[in-house]
């Protein structure tokens, strides 16, 4: 067990700090305040904090903490943390650790014993919910679904008996096939697209999947996409039962199975013999 005295502890801090997602006036006192006072801020993309920074005038120096340098980076904050120096972590846009890096060294931070102190701020799922009115509680936060399409499937075939309000995060270049799969594995649900919150085009698009579906080609710039939860009782359900045969294959061999292996697991699952998979598979 650990407890966390945030505020009487002499420790040195990690301060995970919220910037805006498109509106400079979320930038609150609180956060200038903190990224002032650190000795170091990692940031995501430091080109990106750097115009940040320089906007609320802000001195400290910058350092890189991003999904392909976590490891060393986070080994080089928690030493910093142990010279008494604190760090503030932010990322691109929002609060760090949401779908941004930030959890490994938010780990490493405790175990070791620092203080990590969140400094909140403007966030893309939680403002997208609150205005989306979809039923707000209980809500499950999904974040971005895989890019592979048998995959995402299989994401959405897990999701769809829970009877929570989920956010989703999304590009605007795989909406369409993203409402395309929820269409088709969860059902024609009521669906909310929050699109460039705060920013000057915020716009929200309420419906149906279907019918948001009908317009989805017009939809550009960054999107949350909030689905009603399941209103339906789970019954024994298999999770491939919505792919096809081919599909069904092509989820294993990007799991990194061999063809012949693949093959061989969706003959078991499906009950059918080997070579009619086989067949369907190399044939088609
Ligand atoms: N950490 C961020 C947060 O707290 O919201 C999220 C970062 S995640 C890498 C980026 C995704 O968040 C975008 O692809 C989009 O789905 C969503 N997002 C970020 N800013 C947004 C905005 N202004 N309007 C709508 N969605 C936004």
């Amino acid at each position: 067990m650990q407890i966390q005295k945030s505020f009487k502890q002499d420790l040195a801090c990690l301060y995970l700090v919220a910037t805006p997602i498109g509106n400079l006036g979320d930038m609150t006192p609180r956060c200038i305040e903190v990224l002032k006072s650190v000795d170091l801020i990692a940031a995501e993309d430091t080109r990106h904090t750097k115009k940040l920074c320089h906007v609320f005038e802000i001195e400290t120096p910058l350092t890189s903490y991003h999904e392909h340098n976590k490891e060393s980076k986070g080994d080089y904050i928690i030493e910093l943390l142990s010279e008494g120096k604190n760090i503030a972590l932010v990322s691109d846009a929002g609060l760090p650790c949401i779908s941004d890096p930030g959890y490994e060294v938010v780990a490493a931070a405790i175990e070791a014993g620092y203080a990590v102190i969140p400094v909140p701020g403007a966030n893309a799922a939680l403002s997208a919910l609150i205005a989306s009115g979809l039923v707000p509680q209980p809500f499950l936060f999904y974040g971005f679904l895989n890019r592979v399409k048998s995959k995402k499937k299989k994401e959405l075939e897990d999701l769809k008996y829970q009877p929570f309000t989920t956010i989703y995060y999304e590009s605007p270049h795989r909406i369409k096939e993203t409402l395309q799969a929820m269409l088709e594995v969860l059902g024609n649900r009521r669906l909310v697209i929050a699109r460039e919150l705060t920013k000057q085009y915020e716009e929200f698009v309420r419906g149906t999947i279907e019918e948001v579906l009908e317009m989805v080609d017009e939809l550009r710039g960054e999107m949350v996409v909030i689905v009603e939860g399941s209103t339906e009782k789970k019954e024994d359900t298999l999770w491939w039962e919505n792919l096809d045969v081919i599909e069904h294959v092509e989820h294993y061999v990007e799991e990194g199975y061999s063809t012949n292996e693949s093959i061989k697991r969706v003959a078991k699952e499906r009950k059918i013999p080997k070579n009619e998979v086989y067949r369907a598979y190399h044939v088609n």
